[in-house]
């Protein structure tokens, strides 16, 4: 059994899913401690136990410590059995990072399989579901990873109760998957809403359009609580998107500045990748034994992934920094 100290590196519920999904992938089972350790509430919250029983029940797993809470847990795989499922959080935690734990290991059984996620679907700290869908899935297609996500209805904290549709069809994959070069035409503005006035979006776009330049949709979302996110899309073959979420107290101003800046960054060093998209495609790329991406200064999210696949999987990663500041993301020996 593989013995991992889930507080390695950022020492969040990423390791745990990175975890879940590779002992999936590998039969290899695994035996975490410490996991969310020194997260002021420590263990599995409700978005990490999903994804463990979720897990559990896609390959048959022998599972010990799946409760609330729980730093330590054991998880004994059996062959990952493609097909539909439905889980639900039950709170607001993130559907998305659940999608992203199972949806690895059901590609690789190369069958057809159909999920619904209930729970959160606009998360602070996790990717919203237009990332997922537009940035994350549109680049994995390449690969042959295909997958549609329909978004039936938005989950914003606290109330949660979003639920997502994907369907997984595997396909012969085209190509490694390597982002190089950042060559983005076009962007776009995007504030998402529930049950909140439309000034509020109409706001979020002015800064966007004075900021960057860009037009902007505002779009009402249906959902069960009050929520809003903006996102900027940064359009080339594939879409990049940088996220903010508001919060009561915070000016939409506010929030919509964060994205502006998280794009900023990006435009200004002119890479492919940005520093979540980085630390999410890492995973289907060492697991895939090849890709490349320019991204910005490694994020401890990127660093600890890949602390995470090098105990499960014997594939090169290496980065390489060159004279305009960009980093080299090279996994295999391409
Ligand atoms: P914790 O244990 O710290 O509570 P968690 O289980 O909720 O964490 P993390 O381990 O922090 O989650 O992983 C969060 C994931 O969400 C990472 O892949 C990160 O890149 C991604 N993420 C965070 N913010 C954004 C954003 N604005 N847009 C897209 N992805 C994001």
């Amino acid at each position: 059994m593989l013995k991992i100290d889930a507080t390695l590196g950022e020492g969040g519920g990423q390791v745990l899913r990175t975890s879940l999904t590779l002992s999936m992938f590998t039969q290899q089972p695994v035996h975490l401690v410490g996991i969310r350790k020194k997260r002021t509430k420590p263990g599995l919250l409700r978005q990490h136990l999903t994804a463990v029983q979720a897990a559990q029940t896609i390959c048959n797993a022998e599972v010990q410590g799946a409760i609330m809470g729980s730093t330590e847990l054991t998880f004994r795989p059996k062959a990952v059995e493609p097909g539909s499922y439905q889980f639900a959080v039950g709170t607001a935690g993130s559907a998305c990072l659940v999608f992203q734990t199972l949806f690895p290991a059901l590609m690789a059984t190369q069958k057809p399989s159909n999920l619904v996620l209930e729970g959160g679907t606009h998360n602070a700290f996790a990717p919203p579901f237009e990332f997922l869908d537009q940035a994350y899935l549109q680049r994995l297609n390449r690969l042959g990873w295909a997958c549609s996500a329909r978004l039936e209805k938005a989950g914003f904290y606290p109330a949660g109760g979003g639920k997502i549709v994907f369907d997984l069809q595997p396909q012969r994959g085209l190509d490694l998957g390597e982002w190089q070069n950042a060559n983005w035409q076009t962007g776009l503005g995007l504030a998402v809403s529930a049950h909140l006035p439309a000034s509020i979006g109409i706001r979020e776009l002015a800064v966007i359009r004075k900021e960057l330049g860009f037009d902007g949709q505002v779009l009402a979302l249906p959902s069960s609580g009050p929520g809003n996110a903006v996102m900027i899309r940064l359009d080339g073959s594939e879409p990049l998107f940088f996220c903010s979420f508001g919060e009561l107290g915070k000016l939409a101003e506010t929030v919509a500045q964060e994205a502006v800046d998280a794009c900023k960054q990006v435009l200004l060093s002119q890479v492919a990748i940005d520093e979540h998209l980085a630390d999410q495609l890492i995973l289907p790329l060492a697991m895939n034994k090849g890709g490349c991406f320019t991204t910005t200064q490694p994020s401890l999210h990127l660093q600890t992934q890949i602390e995470v696949i090098r105990r499960f999987l014997d594939v090169p990663i290496r980065f390489n920094q060159d004279a305009e500041n960009r980093f080299w993301v090279e996994v295999g020996s391409i």
